[in-house]
């Protein structure tokens, strides 16, 4: 174990997307053919995320996401998504299971994990295919990445357009089979719409303050204090271009400052971390992957007191899952 007294929850990182892209490198796109060698489990993994750096750094709790990459037609969608369920399935779960809702609020002997979908498109007009991710253990969806889809506009949609017709009915029916709605990537009016929605789990798994960082991935105060009031979690990303502007000059202590400022609106009980490990180009120094956790842990502790940051790092996320999944 890398820190002393550390536990950690990670709300997002694309393991899955990585495994993809070397299976698809490595076979063809359907094949049933599986890599080589388990990059998860390998003692020199080239991935963010792994099982030695989640074992060193007392991660209890890791969300993996399934991302289908913009480049795939409409058709293959689904294909994509699913070829990284069972990537999951063969190379993560049997060594990181999935949580088990049913031992309340405490922490597990085994590392778990949360299966989630960033982007709603694999699912396409169809409710019947969101009732199957859940069967397959999705669930958490983010409804759109950055661009519009038949759910709602992303964060990038200069229109900012809110839920389709069909994407509130595919909210409403995340609502009745308990699934945690990701709002990290979804536009402004995206996310008053899903807000509007009665009994609505929201998370926005991956996102900083737009205050600290003017950046449409970022979240407004007005949506912070939302989540806050609905009881749903939010989770401080290390990207370094919703850290800071300029971003090259981002480091590891500005995420203070996106503590800070949730913290003083209120957020003391929903704030959390999402990486974004394995999904992003450019990196904090010192915040590269999931074996720097202790070293981050370190800092925080120089800033904050323990009881704080022991909420930050689990205890928040551990009380949102155990409450929102059954
Ligand atoms: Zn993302």
């Amino acid at each position: 174990m890398g820190g002393e007294g550390l536990y950690w929850i990670d709300n997002h990182c694309d393991v899955l997307y990585q495994l993809w892209k070397r299976v698809k490198e490595d076979c063809s796109f359907f094949s049933n053919k599986q890599p080589q060698e388990n990059l998860f489990l390998s003692d020199d993994s080239p991935l963010d995320v792994s099982y030695n750096s989640l074992k060193y750094s007392n991660v209890f709790l890791q969300n993996f996401a399934i991302f289908v990459p913009d480049h795939i037609p409409q058709t293959g969608k689904l294909g994509v998504a699913l070829k990284q369920i069972d990537l999951f399935y063969q190379n993560v779960e049997p060594f990181v299971p999935l949580l088990s809702c049913r031992n309340g609020n405490k922490i597990e002997e085994k590392t778990r994990s949360v299966l989630s979908l960033e982007g709603g498109e694999a699912v396409g007009k169809d409710l019947s295919i969101l009732r199957l991710f859940y069967r397959l253990g999705v669930r958490q969806i983010g409804l759109t990445w950055n661009c519009a889809n038949a759910l709602a506009d992303g964060c990038k949609e200069t229109r900012n357009g809110g839920l389709t017709n069909f994407g509130k009915e595919f909210v409403k029916e995340m609502v009745r089979l308990g699934m945690i709605v990701d709002v990290s990537h979804l536009s402004e009016q995206g996310f008053w719409d899903v807000v509007s929605i009665p009994d609505v789990k929201v998370m926005a798994s991956h996102s900083n303050c737009r205050k600290i960082c003017d950046h449409p991935r970022n979240l407004t105060d007005d949506q912070i204090k939302t989540i806050i009031e609905l009881n749903g979690l939010i989770g401080i990303t290390y990207v370094p271009q919703f850290v800071f502007h300029p971003y090259q000059e981002a480091t590891m202590e500005h995420l203070l400052f996106h503590l800070e400022h949730i913290q003083y609106l209120g957020g003391e009980d929903h704030l959390s971390f999402g990486s974004d490990f394995d999904g992003m180009e450019n990196k904090l120094y010192g915040l590269s992957n999931a074996f720097d956790l202790p070293s981050f842990y370190r800092v925080l502790s120089r800033y904050f007191p323990k009881s704080l940051v022991d909420k930050w790092t689990y205890r928040n996320a551990l009380y949102f899952y155990k409450n929102s999944l059954r």
